[in-house]
């Protein structure tokens, strides 16, 4: 039999720029997996001759459709609406919902692949998805998100399914959008099904799936830190966003004594040198939640705190570890070498590709512990495993028993980067090479064994 052709990386993304014009940040995500991917399978034929890296990087389908609705004013609004199906070698798709004005297909096809990997690693049964919508939920009244979450889900359910395929939130959808959409396919269907994750308490959701991302990547950074025998305990912590990954982000590493300095939104960032302890983090949580404020507020209610507007972000602020918790390519290049240069020794990824190529490239080899968002906040999407499985078993467990898978689901994942991360010349791990192959390689024997299919 013919050996098949090796292209070279340059050759693999070139032609997925070409594929996939006016498409950057999927061909960014495809370009910073492919790195490690190359070099794994140099010497491994098979995965060479059944193009798995070439059918990863091509989603199995693309939805894309008009999400029509009236606001308060009587005025119709159009939107577009998405759903990325990307892989589903391992389990049903499964992936969030994100509603923003920056949604497009580029973003989320790179949400998607990236969700791919994330998914194998927890260890549970889930292939990758992403959808969303232009739509921004930001000004609107409840009955207006209401309305669109209405139209939206009138498509979508047509693609969706326990088994088939099982959103949840992600930015701009919380609790609120879940149980308008879940609603919706109810009525629609007549079927009460674990379709969605994120659900309420009330109607099948998972106790700690809301503090499961934001936890789980300050787990990550502890099992990183510890594995050089280090801990949160006396650091200072400088956290972006302050939603729900970034405020719950702030509380556990709070609560293992690490001492959190700033949180933002897009309009800036507040520093609080003498550290935002639970009580302002619960007062955040009102405001960005229920109230729906913006975090400059944070400066009026307490003194001594600064905020730095213009879209500013923290990572000039001195500190020990960081956790981008708010958006893709919020941390470029220049400001890794800042965070660097400043003495930042662990960087855990609370968002999506919070960090650029270039950054990556500065963390890899300035050699600090750096936990890629694929590693480091896939607690979140591991608790929703969890509550499909209690969805589908017709139970709810015990908060104490999903603290512990939780915390066992971040460890594991820790593990398995650390096997495909480390290099034999070196002490320091590569986690973004482990998590990259580790991922890989479970959704890619999977497709072996499948064929071509
Ligand atoms: N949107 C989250 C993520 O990026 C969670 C997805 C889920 O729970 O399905 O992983």
């Amino acid at each position: 039999m013919a050996t098949a052709d090796h292209v070279d990386l340059e050759r693999f993304i070139a032609g997925v720029s070409k594929r996939n014009p006016g498409q950057p940040e999927f061909v960014q995500a495809v370009q910073e997996v492919a790195e490690d991917i190359f070099e794994f399978i140099a010497d491994k034929e098979a995965y060479h001759e059944y193009q798995i890296l070439r059918r990863i990087a091509e989603p199995d389908r693309v939805m894309s459709f008009r999400v029509c609705w009236e606001d308060d004013r009587g005025n119709i609004r159009v939107q577009r609406g998405w759903r990325v199906q990307n892989n589903n070698a391992i389990g049903p798709y499964k992936g969030g919902i994100r509603f923003h004005p920056s949604v497009t297909e580029s973003v989320l096809k790179f949400l998607a692949f990236e969700q791919t990997f994330k998914n194998a690693l927890t260890g549970l049964p889930m292939g990758g998805g992403k959808g969303g919508s232009n739509f921004n939920p930001k000004g609107k009244s409840d009955h207006e998100v209401m309305r669109f979450c209405q139209s939206f889900m009138t498509e979508l359910y047509r693609h969706i399914g326990a088994d088939v395929d099982v959103p949840a939130g992600d930015i701009g959808v919380g609790g609120r959008e879940i149980g308008y959409m879940f609603g919706q396919y109810k009525r629609i269907t007549n079927e009460f099904t674990g379709v969605l994750t994120g659900k309420g308490l009330e109607y099948g959701g998972s106790l700690i799936r809301t503090e499961a991302t934001g936890y789980g990547a300050v787990y990550f950074l502890q099992n990183m830190l510890k594995n050089v025998g280090d801990e949160v305990a006396g650091k200072t912590v400088v956290i972006s966003g302050s939603g729900n990954v970034a405020t719950h982000a702030a509380e556990k590493a709070t609560q293992l004594g690490g001492k959190v300095l700033t949180l933002s939104d897009s309009e800036g960032f507040i520093h609080d040198p003498a550290g935002i302890d639970q009580t302002k983090i619960d007062w955040i949580k009102e405001l960005k939640g229920r109230r729906r404020g913006r975090i400059s507020e944070y400066v009026k209610e307490f003194k001594g705190s600064s905020f730095h507007g213009d879209g500013a972000r923290p990572w000039g602020v001195a500190c020990d570890l960081a956790l981008p918790c708010a958006t893709q390519n919020e941390l470029n290049g220049a400001e890794a070498k800042i965070l660097v240069s400043n003495g930042c020794i662990a960087v855990s990824e609370g968002a999506n590709m919070p960090t650029d190529l270039d950054g990556v490239h500065v963390f890899k080899q300035a050699q600090i512990l750096y936990a890629p968002g694929k590693a480091a906040n896939a607690g979140g999407v591991a608790v929703s495993g969890l509550e499909m499985s209690q969805n589908s078993a017709r139970i709810s467990w015990k908060e104490a028993e999903l603290q512990q898978h939780l915390l066992d689901i971040m460890a594991g994942i820790h593990e398995r980067c650390v096997e495909y991360g480390g290099r034999k010349d070196s002490k320091v791990i590569d986690y973004v090479r482990g998590a990259n192959i580790a991922g890989f390689k479970k959704v890619a024997d999977a497709m072996l064994a499948y064929g071509v299919v």
